[in-house]
C-alpha cells in the first residue's frame, strides 16, 4: 500500500511541476492544498476480476473454502483447564490444489514463549498481563482422513499457527478433508481482554473463545491467512456449521453461541417452564432469580451436566460458564417475523437495574434495531455475559465488562452485539483490517444508541472541528494498518472513531442518507457470509451511491490528510452605490477537500446557509462564492455546526 501510493505521489510531483508553471503569474496562496493529488483518477491500482467484480460485490466466480466443526468439551473448574475432542470438515472450493493446509492456534499466545508474548508490554491490555500461566495447547491424536481412509501427513506448529503438510494435495473445487485432534489448555484469568476467568462472591465466571484450533483462510487475495495472533489484532475465519457440546459441574449455567440443543437436560423443570415463557414474552423472564442463585435447588441434583449447541454459517463459536450467575431472557422480534432469544447472565454484584440487570432488555433492543435498519440477525439466541472481559464479541455471545454501569452497560453490550453485522455477518480479515470491524460498528453504533428508547442514552453531537488533531495527526499511523502495528493507544481513534466519524461524514455531508445507506445496505447483503477486502468495500459504496470517493478514501483511509478551508476576503459589489451582492472567497489550505458549508448573516437578521459540493476543489485552490444581496453582510462562518474535521476554525469566521 505504501509503496503504490509513494509512486502516484511522485508522478503527480511531475505533472503538478509542470501545471505550476502555467499558474505561476498568479498571486500564490500558501496552501499545501493539490487537487491533482486529491482528485487523481488511478485510485484503483487493479481492475475487478470474475472473483471481485469492479462493482464492489462477489463476482460470479467468487469462491470461500468451508470449515465445520464438531467439538466436544469438558471444563474442569478445579485446575481451570478446557479440554475436548474436534473434528474438522474442511472443503477446498477453491480453485487451487492445497498441498498443505494452516490451522490457528491462537491459545499458544499464552505460552510463555510466544512471539506476542515477548512483543506485548507490562501494562497493555493483551497477553496474559503478567499471570505465569502455564498456557497454549496440548495437542494429541492427529488425525487426518478422507472418506473414512487415514491420509499421510506431517505436521509442524510454529506459535499459534499448525502447518498440516499432506503427501497427497487437496483436490481443487470441493475436495473434502477431515482432521481430528484431541487439545486441552490452562485458562488464563486474562486472555488478551478476550477469554479468561473471574472470581465472583458466588463462583468462578468462565468466558472462553479461541478455544478449539480452527483453520486459517485461504482466500483470493493472499492465499493462507497465517499472520500470527499477536494480541492487538482479531480474527480470519471461515464459515461452516459449529456443533459443540460441553460438559460441566452441574452447579453451573453454561451459555453458548447459536442455540441451546438441551435445555431439558440441563435446567431444572421451572427452569424449562421460564426459558419457554421468555420464547414468548416481550419482558425480560428471569430463568434464575438473584435470590435463588445460592439455592442448590436452583440446579439439577447431579454432579456434571452436558450442555449441547448448534450454530449454522458462522465463522467462530464461544461460551461461558458459572455456578454465579443470575438468568435472563426474553423474546427478540425480527423484520420477517422470525424469533430469536436475548439472553443475559450476570453474577449478583452486577445484576442491578442500573447494570446488566436490564441486560436483555438492552440485548433485545440492539439486535431488533440492527436487524431491521441493516440485515437481518441470523442466530436463534443472542446472549451477553457480564464478566472481566472490557467487551467482546463473537457470533451470538458477547463478553462484557462486569462492573459497567448506566450508559456504559447499553454502550457495551449495543456495541458487542453491533458486532454482529462486522465481522460475524460481513467476514472482513479483522487481523489486517481492524477498522472493517470496530469503525463500520463505531458508526451504526451511534444511530442505535441515538435510537435506543427515546434517546435514553443519546450523546451529544460529535464535534469534527474539535477532533480534527485527532484524526490528521501525522503521528497517529493511518486506518489501514494492522492493529499490531500501531501504538497501543492509538488504536481508539484510527480503527473505531476515525473511521466511524469517516462513514458519518460520508452519510450526512457528502452523499447524505438515502444514498449512502442503500450502498451500505446493499455491501451487508452481499458480502453476508463472506470475505470483503478494503477495496471491495470502496467499490460498493461508490458503485451504489454512484460517485468517485477515491479523493475521500485516499486523504481519511489511506493517509491522515488534514482539512483547514478559510475565507480570505468578503467583497461587496455595488452598482451607483448600491449593493448588489458579495463575492465571498474561501480557500482550501491544507491537503483534504471537503464541501462548503457557509453560512451567511446580513445586516436584517437573515441567515443563509449555502453548501458547495467537493467537486468545486477538482482544479481550484480557492472558489468564489457569489452571494446576491441587497444589505450589508454582517458576518460569514464556514461550517457553523462544527461537522467537518476542520483542523483550524480560527479562520473560518469573518465578521464586519
Ligand atoms: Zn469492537
Amino acid at each position: 500500500m505504501n509503496n503504490q501510493f509513494i509512486h502516484k505521489t511522485l508522478l503527480f510531483a511531475v505533472f503538478f511541476a509542470f501545471s505550476l508553471s502555467s499558474q505561476a503569474q498568479q498571486p500564490a496562496a500558501t496552501t499545501n492544498y493539490d487537487p491533482h493529488l486529491a482528485f487523481s483518477p488511478l485510485f484503483y491500482t487493479q481492475n475487478g476480476n470474475e472473483y471481485r467484480s469492479a462493482s464492489g460485490y462477489p463476482g460470479p466466480k467468487y469462491w470461500q473454502n468451508r470449515a465445520d466443526y464438531n467439538i466436544s468439551a469438558n471444563l474442569d473448574d478445579k485446575t481451570n483447564t478446557v479440554s475436548g475432542t474436534v473434528t474438522i470438515t474442511y472443503k477446498n472450493n477453491s480453485p487451487d490444489q492445497l498441498p498443505y493446509l494452516w490451522l490457528q492456534l491462537d491459545q499458544n499466545l499464552f505460552d510463555q514463549n510466544s512471539r506476542g508474548g515477548k512483543l506485548i508490554k507490562a501494562g497493555s491490555r493483551y497477553g496474559a498481563r503478567g499471570e505465569k500461566v502455564n498456557g497454549g495447547y496440548t495437542i494429541t491424536g492427529l488425525a487426518v482422513s478422507k472418506k473414512s481412509k487415514a491420509l499421510k501427513f506431517t505436521s509442524i506448529t510454529e506459535d499459534t499457527r499448525m502447518q498440516i503438510r499432506l503427501e497427497d494435495p487437496m483436490a481443487a473445487n470441493g475436495d473434502l478433508i477431515t482432521i481430528k485432534m484431541d487439545f486441552s489448555f490452562a485458562i488464563p484469568i486474562n486472555g488478551s481482554d478476550r477469554m479468561g476467568h473471574l472470581a465472583t462472591k458466588n463462583g468462578e465466571i468462565y468466558t472462553i473463545a479461541q478455544w478449539f484450533p480452527r483453520l486459517c483462510v485461504y482466500d483470493d487475495v493472499i492465499g493462507w491467512n497465517t499472520l500470527p495472533y499477536w494480541g492487538a489484532s482479531e480474527f480470519y475465519c471461515e464459515y461452516g456449521d459449529v456443533n459443540f457440546s460441553v460438559t460441566a459441574p452441574a452447579d453451573h449455567i453454561l451459555m453458548g453461541s447459536g442455540e441451546l440443543l438441551n435445555p431439558q437436560d440441563v435446567f431444572t423443570p421451572e427452569q424449562l417452564k421460564r426459558w419457554n415463557a421468555a420464547k414468548q414474552s416481550d419482558k425480560t423472564v428471569a430463568i434464575r432469580t438473584a435470590e435463588e442463585v445460592l439455592d442448590p435447588k436452583s440446579r439439577p441434583a447431579k454432579d456434571k451436566l452436558t450442555w449441547k449447541f448448534r450454530m449454522e454459517n458462522t465463522r467462530d463459536v464461544a461460551w461461558a460458564s458459572s455456578k454465579s450467575f443470575v438468568l435472563d431472557a426474553a423474546k427478540i422480534n425480527l423484520p420477517s417475523g422470525k424469533k430469536s432469544l436475548a439472553v443475559s447472565a450476570q453474577p449478583v454484584e452486577s445484576n442491578g437495574a442500573d447494570a446488566y440487570g436490564r441486560g436483555v432488555e438492552f440485548v433485545k433492543a440492539s439486535i431488533e434495531h440492527y436487524s431491521g435498519k441493516w440485515f437481518e440477525y441470523p442466530y436463534p439466541m443472542a446472549v451477553n455475559i457480564a464478566s472481566n472481559i472490557s467487551g467482546m464479541e463473537y457470533p451470538g455471545i458477547v463478553f462484557c465488562g462486569w462492573k459497567a454501569k448506566k450508559a456504559s452497560v447499553w454502550g457495551v453490550i449495543d456495541h458487542e452485539f453491533g458486532h454482529t453485522w462486522f465481522p460475524m455477518i460481513v467476514g472482513s480479515n479483522e487481523r489486517k483490517f481492524g477498522w472493517m470491524d470496530e469503525g463500520f460498528n463505531t458508526f451504526i453504533n451511534g444511530l442505535s444508541t441515538d435510537a435506543f428508547n427515546n434517546g435514553e442514552f443519546k450523546g451529544k453531537k460529535t464535534n469534527l472541528q474539535a477532533a480534527a488533531k485527532f484524526v490528521s495527526d501525522p503521528n497517529k499511523e493511518f486506518i489501514m494498518l494492522t492493529p499490531d502495528a500501531m501504538v497501543e493507544q492509538n488504536i481508539g481513534i484510527n480503527l473505531y472513531a476515525k473511521p466511524g466519524w469517516g462513514l458519518d461524514l460520508l452519510r450526512q455531508q457528502i452523499l447524505g442518507e438515502d444514498r449512502f445507506d442503500y450502498a451500505f445496505k446493499n455491501y451487508i447483503k452481499h458480502w453476508a457470509f463472506k470475505h470483503p477486502t478494503p477495496y471491495d468495500f470502496f467499490r460498493s459504496m461508490e458503485n451504489g451511491a454512484g460517485e468517485d470517493l477515491s479523493w475521500f478514501w485516499k486523504g481519511w483511509f489511506l493517509e491522515n490528510w488534514k482539512m483547514d478551508q478559510a475565507i480570505t476576503s468578503v467583497t461587496p459589489s455595488k452598482t451607483g452605490g448600491a449593493i448588489t451582492g458579495y463575492q465571498i472567497v474561501v480557500s482550501n489550505l491544507e491537503k483534504m477537500p471537503m464541501p462548503i458549508i457557509l453560512q451567511i448573516k446580513t445586516a436584517s437578521g437573515k441567515t443563509d446557509m449555502i453548501k458547495i459540493p467537493v467537486d468545486v476543489w477538482m482544479r481550484n485552490k480557492s472558489w468564489t462564492i457569489d452571494y446576491p444581496a441587497t444589505e450589508e453582510v454582517v458576518s460569514a462562518e464556514l461550517d457553523p455546526e462544527k461537522v467537518l474535521p476542520d483542523i483550524n476554525p480560527a479562520n473560518n469566521t469573518w465578521s464586519k
